[in-house]
């Protein structure tokens, strides 16, 4: 199908914004992007870049986990291809993932985790003792089991946006930051008013993050997206003892990065738009990561903040408005956003070019993706070739349906 060249106006430069706007112009739209302040200055380059959709989600195959699982199994191809659009390193490493039980009585919840999540390639195993030991030699001995998941990634989140900031602009991309608050004036046609000016476009993408509460009065549909506070702190790496892989456990995580520190994080604190990093909360993370890789006293070398964009449900506002499909809402992606970056750009862009009607491109059978993904290669009708239901990531589940009554 013959697509037509659209303007497209992207609000919001995160991970999320970066990431439409170039995936529009590499469809041959014409792309505006229009940013508050610096591009990724706020949740994502906050982010501690996990790609974690096994780890993050252990309960259930839903619709969320399918989303993260095809964005994983995008990722990739997606990330090689915006490192040479770029010339920069975004540092994808495929360390794969320990979660961490310290308990018996837990071991049963890992083995249910696991029997599920291999249907969908996970690939995982319960490793113990000796196993374990050799596994990760910085892990507490009071660890008594891990599940280890050799698919899951990271990815270095502040790399990672200025890479594609950087791919954004060789290709093409005007992008208009330090604008403060920008605002939509209409909706049909689309004008933008920025400090550089009044822009009109065919259609528009809103991608503010934890702001994107503000739009509900323009766009007559409730977006409640409210903003969770993550605290996290680094600690410089020990060379002779590296943290082989990401290490999850109820109270947190860490992950070696490639810039020489262990990132350890994050709290959950519900105190709107504050970015303070409080002793409370570093204090946590201090003691989680005492408890967790003994004999590395010391304090971070480094803590920060930054607003997860969370929603009531948990899951993202994603898709085209009801009665305006040319304004598409993609905010929510809470503590997921850089790991949803490429399925949701590519569910966005289809949108736009009216390329699937549902929306859904779908999770390929586990190990589809690019030939690199997750490995196990199910066939289609197996748990792992499930598709995830655009309907569950509707922006208007929250209003009743109700649709752009002005336009
Ligand atoms: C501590 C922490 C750890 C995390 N770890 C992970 C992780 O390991 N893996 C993972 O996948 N995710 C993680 N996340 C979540 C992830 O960071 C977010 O889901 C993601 O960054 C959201 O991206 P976004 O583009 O929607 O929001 P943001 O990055 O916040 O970007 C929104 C942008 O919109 C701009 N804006 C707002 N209002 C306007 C306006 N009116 N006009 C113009 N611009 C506007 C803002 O300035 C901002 O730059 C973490 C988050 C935190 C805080």
């Amino acid at each position: 199908m013959r697509i037509m060249a659209k303007r497209v106006a992207v609000l919001g430069g995160g991970v999320i914004g970066l990431s439409y706007a170039w995936e529009l112009r590499r469809r041959g739209h014409e792309v505006l992007l229009f940013e508050a302040g610096e591009c990724g200055g706020q949740a994502s380059g906050a982010a501690a870049g996990m790609l974690a959709p096994f780890s993050e989600n252990g309960d259930q195959p839903d619709d969320f986990f399918l989303l993260c699982l095809e964005s994983l199994q995008l990722y990739p191809r997606w990330v090689e291809q915006v490192e040479a659009a770029s010339g920069l390193s975004a540092a994808f490493v495929r360390s794969g993932s320990l979660y961490v039980a310290f308990h018996e009585a837990d071991l049963l919840a890992l083995e249910t985790r696991m029997r599920w999540q291999n249907d969908f390639g996970a690939g995982a195993r319960i490793l113990t003792g000796a196993a374990l030991r050799e596994a990760e030699p910085a892990l507490t001995g009071a660890a008594v089991a891990a599940l280890y998941i050799p698919t899951e990634a990271h990815i270095y989140a502040p790399l990672y946006v200025r890479a594609l900031e950087a791919a954004c602009r060789r290709e093409g991309v005007r992008i208009f930051d330090r604008q403060g608050n920008v605002e939509l004036r209409s909706l049909d046609p689309v004008t933008v008013s920025a400090q550089a000016g009044a822009f009109e476009a065919e259609a528009a993408v809103i991608c503010t993050g934890a702001w994107s509460g503000s739009w509900q009065e323009v766009l007559g549909l409730d977006v409640p997206v409210f903003p969770i506070r993550g605290q996290i702190c680094a600690y410089a790496a020990l060379p002779d003892r590296p943290v082989r892989h990401m290490v999850f456990g109820s109270q947190g995580y860490v992950v070696q990065k490639a810039n020489g520190t262990v990132v350890c994080g994050a709290s959950e604190d519900v105190v709107g738009f504050d970015t303070s990093v409080t002793e409370r909360g570093i204090g946590r993370l201090e003691r989680w990561y005492a408890t967790l890789l003994p004999g590395r006293a010391g304090r971070p070398v480094h803590a920060w903040a930054g607003l997860r964009p969370a929603t009531p449900d948990g899951w993202p506002l994603l898709g085209p408005l009801p009665g305006a499909r040319h304004i598409v809402i993609a905010a929510g992606h809470y503590r997921n956003g850089i790991l949803l970056s490429p399925a949701t750009a590519r569910a966005v862009a289809d949108w736009l070019d009216d390329r699937a009607k549902d929306g859904a491109s779908g999770v390929r059978a586990a190990g589809g993706g690019d030939g690199r993904g997750t490995g196990g290669g199910q066939a289609a009708g197996a748990p792992g070739a499930r598709t995830w239901r655009p309907e569950s990531f509707a922006p208007e589940r929250f209003s009743g349906n109700r649709s752009v009554a002005w336009l």
